[in-house]
C-alpha cells in the first residue's frame, strides 16, 4: 500500500518515531481489532485506536446508549442516548478518521455467534462487563490463537491483561481465575458500575492503557502486559504489575489446545 499525502501528515508524528515508521504505521493500517463493549472501556479503546490508524475496527454493542453511561463513555453525545452503542459509536469514530474501515455488530456476544463476528479480526479487546463474556472470548482466543487485552474497572480500581496465544507460554484468563465466579451465573457483571459505581477517568485510564497493549502488540515494540497483570489503584494513584504463572492443570495446557 502507498500512503496518500493527507495520510502522511495525519499519522506524521508517529511515523517519525523510530520504532513505528512508515512499516510501522502501514501495519497498524493494515491490522484488524474488535472491541467488545463500547461502554467506559470500549470508548476510549475505540477513539485511540481509530485516530491512531488501526485500519479495520469492529465494535459489538447490543446495548442503548443511556444518560448514567455519558460521564464516562466518552464516544457517545447526549443525543445519542436511546441509540445503539455499537453503531452510535461507529457514527462518532467515522468523524475522527475516515480512513478506518468500520463493523458495528448490535449483538450480545455468544458461543453461537462469536465465530462469525471475530473470526476476521486479529486482536480482540475486551472491554465487556460480566464473566460469561469475558470467559467466553478468552476461550475463543485460546482455540484460535488471537491476541485478547482484557480491562476491568470499578469504583476507583482497574486491572488490565493481555494474552497473546501466538506465544505458548502465555496463561490465560483460567489460568488467573479458574471457575467462573458466582457459579454458573455468568451474567454477574464484573464491575458493577450500576451498584458499585466507578469514577469517569478510571474508565480513560485503564481504556488508554488497553489501546497502548493493542499498538504494542501489533507491531511487536516494547514489552506487553502479557504474563503479566496490572492492577491499578486510582485514588492512591498505585500500578502493581503481578507475573500471572500459566498453571498446570489449567485447560490451556492440554495438547491439543
Ligand atoms: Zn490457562
Amino acid at each position: 500500500m502507498k500512503f496518500k499525502k493527507r495520510q502522511i501528515d495525519r499519522y506524521s508524528r508517529q511515523i517519525i518515531l523510530k520504532k513505528i515508521g512508515v512499516l510501522g504505521q502501514k501495519k497498524l493500517l493494515q491490522s484488524s481489532v474488535l472491541i467488545v463493549g463500547a461502554g467506559g472501556l470500549g470508548s476510549p479503546i475505540s477513539i485511540y485506536l481509530t485516530a491512531l490508524g488501526v485500519g479495520k475496527i469492529g465494535v459489538v454493542d447490543s446495548d442503548n446508549v443511556e444518560m448514567s453511561n455519558l460521564s464516562r463513555q466518552i464516544v457517545f453525545n447526549t443525543s445519542d442516548i436511546k441509540k445503539n452503542k455499537s453503531f452510535a459509536a461507529v457514527n462518532r469514530l467515522k468523524k475522527i478518521n475516515p480512513d478506518i474501515q468500520f463493523q458495528s455488530f448490535k449483538k450480545k456476544l455468544i458461543a453461537e455467534n462469536i465465530n462469525k463476528i471475530a473470526r476476521n479480526f486479529k486482536v480482540i479487546v475486551d472491554g465487556s462487563d460480566n464473566f460469561k463474556t469475558r470467559f467466553l472470548i478468552n476461550d475463543y482466543c485460546l482455540k484460535n490463537r488471537k491476541i485478547l487485552v482484557s480491562g476491568a474497572i470499578s469504583k476507583f480500581d482497574g486491572q488490565v491483561y493481555t494474552f497473546n496465544f501466538h506465544k505458548k507460554k502465555s496463561p490465560c484468563l483460567k489460568c488467573f481465575i479458574p471457575k467462573m465466579p458466582n457459579g454458573d451465573d455468568g451474567d454477574l457483571e464484573i464491575d458493577n458500575c450500576e451498584n458499585e459505581g466507578v469514577l469517569g477517568t478510571l474508565a480513560g485510564i485503564i481504556g488508554s492503557i488497553q489501546a497502548n497493549e493493542v499498538i504494542k502488540e501489533i507491531l511487536g515494540i516494547g514489552d506487553t502486559l502479557c504474563g503479566y497483570i496490572l492492577i491499578i489503584d486510582a485514588l492512591k494513584l498505585t500500578f502493581r504489575k503481578v507475573k500471572l504463572y500459566k498453571r498446570s492443570d489449567c485447560y490451556c495446557n492440554e495438547k491439543k489446545k
